[in-house]
């Protein structure tokens, strides 16, 4: 008797960790950091760390190994070579040209203030003359409404033509834009689920589109609370938030296990990166995990010496 086909198994858990080289980690990157890490192991999975260093203008020299070696002091290890973005070019190449190919993307040489002049919002082009470096933008169909449940803040739901419209690929700076990078890096990377700050909880959806677009898989998502300062600025924005110290670990890893939700009491006595880690991952508790979207904190209790 035929039987029906066999169901392929879900590929298994594979996170990631992308911060930009913009500044030392603070405690908001190191909160991102430690959930996906917590998420991903208890899950038997892997964890990446991917360096999104592709915008020249806002990379600080020295700050991507600097990152890379306060995730190692904190015991946050990739599993796999740490990749950089800007080493990929040739990738964000392929998947544009495809898309320009459909013509699903296309050149723009809209300026700023013409298109501040139409609400910010593109939905066809404006431009007084064509630029001779002009943008590349995904075409967003009127309609396009994209949805899908985040594993920790629920249903989230945009109107991705009214709220954003035709979003930007390639910049007219020549810089490839984030949302088609990270697109095409966590398809190759194979990543199955996304773990980040709740900032980038509005981009989710124009990354799904873009992965519809692509023909790419969709991950799942979980958007962790953005740790503000007491003014309610992003920390990577805040001239009050010090970096992480890398020479005193613990009491920062403490600290975001707590912001996390977890009970604080079994890490208590741990001495080392290592061991704290390890009695983290015996006592996380995902259903512990807060879903709101910030925290506020006073600066001296996110900020750490680096001297
Ligand atoms: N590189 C982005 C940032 O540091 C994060 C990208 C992501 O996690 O998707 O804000």
């Amino acid at each position: 008797m035929p039987g029906s086909p066999p169901v392929p198994p879900p590929p298994p858990y594979r996170g990631r960790f992308a911060p930009s080289p913009t500044g030392p980690l603070h405690a908001g990157s190191l909160l991102a950091a430690l959930g996906s890490w917590l998420l991903a192991r208890r899950a038997g999975g892997q964890w990446l760390v991917r360096i999104e260093d592709l915008d020249p203008p806002r990379e600080v020299p020295g700050a991507a190994e600097a990152q890379l070696a306060t995730l190692a002091a904190f015991g946050l290890l990739s599993d796999a070579p740490v990749v950089r973005q800007s080493a990929r070019h040739d990738l964000y190449r392929a998947a544009l040209e495809g898309l320009l190919a459909q013509g699903l993307a296309f050149s723009c040489s809209c300026s700023r203030s013409e298109l501040a002049a139409q609400g910010g919002i593109h939905r066809r082009c404006v431009a007084a003359a064509p630029r001779p470096r002009p943008a590349i933008r995904l075409r967003v169909a009127d309609g396009s409404m994209v949805a899908f449940e985040d594993g920790l803040q629920g249903r989230v739901v945009q109107d991705v033509a009214a709220e954003v419209g035709d979003f930007v690929l390639l910049r007219a700076d020549g810089c490839w834009a984030y949302q088609l990078a990270v697109v095409v890096d966590d398809a190759d990377q194979g990543i199955t689920d996304v773990v980040r700050g709740a900032d980038l909880l509005d981009s989710t959806p124009r990354q799904i589109l873009l992965q519809r677009a692509l023909g790419l898989p969709v991950p799942r998502y979980l958007h962790l609370p953005l740790l503000l300062d007491a003014d309610g600025h992003k920390l990577s924005k805040s001239s009050a938030a010090l970096p992480v110290d890398a020479a005193d670990p613990v009491p920062a890893l403490q600290h975001c296990w707590t912001l996390l939700g977890q009970d604080p009491a079994p890490l208590q006595g741990a001495r080392s990166p290592d061991a704290l880690l390890r009695c983290a991952l015996s006592h996380f508790d995902e259903a512990r995990l807060p879903a709101r979207l910030h925290f506020h904190e006073a600066a001296s209790k996110t900020a750490t010496s680096t001297t």
